[in-house]
């Protein structure tokens, strides 16, 4: 990383040179919607699962655009795939078929 002077403190950095994007360049080729994604946490205002767990659908999209892996397993593991979440969504994006993709991914390219 280039040294300018200065740093962000380390637990705020994203690694893009590292990080493993492998997770969202599949998501991506199997539901291109996953790519409008504004960060607007509807999808987790919605979802059930965030409702009783520390599950955030929005977080997770976000993550994996960074190259963020780490525990994602567990993670998506908490998705029922009720569908609530895309009902709200106001890109319209399939996210159920999102979650399942990532799950798919991991499955592909990562022991589970
Ligand atoms: S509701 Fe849609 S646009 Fe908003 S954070 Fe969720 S996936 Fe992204
Ligand atoms: S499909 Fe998964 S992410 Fe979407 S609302 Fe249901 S439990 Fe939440």
């Amino acid at each position: 990383m280039k040294d300018w002077g200065y740093s962000i403190l380390k637990g705020r950095q994203i690694d893009f040179e590292n990080n493993d994007f492998s997770i969202s360049k599949f998501v991506a080729q199997h539901e291109p919607s996953s790519k409008w994604c504004i960060s607007c946490g509807s999808c987790t205002a919605t979802c059930s699962a965030a409702k009783f767990t520390s599950f955030n659908p929005r977080k997770i999209y976000l993550l994996i655009q960074r190259g963020e892996t780490k525990g994602l397993a567990e993670e998506v593991a908490l998705c029922m795939l009720c569908g609530k979440c895309q009902l709200v969504c106001p890109r319209g994006i399939n996210t159920r078929n999102v979650i399942q993709n990532i799950k798919r991914a991991l499955n592909s390219y990562h022991a589970l």
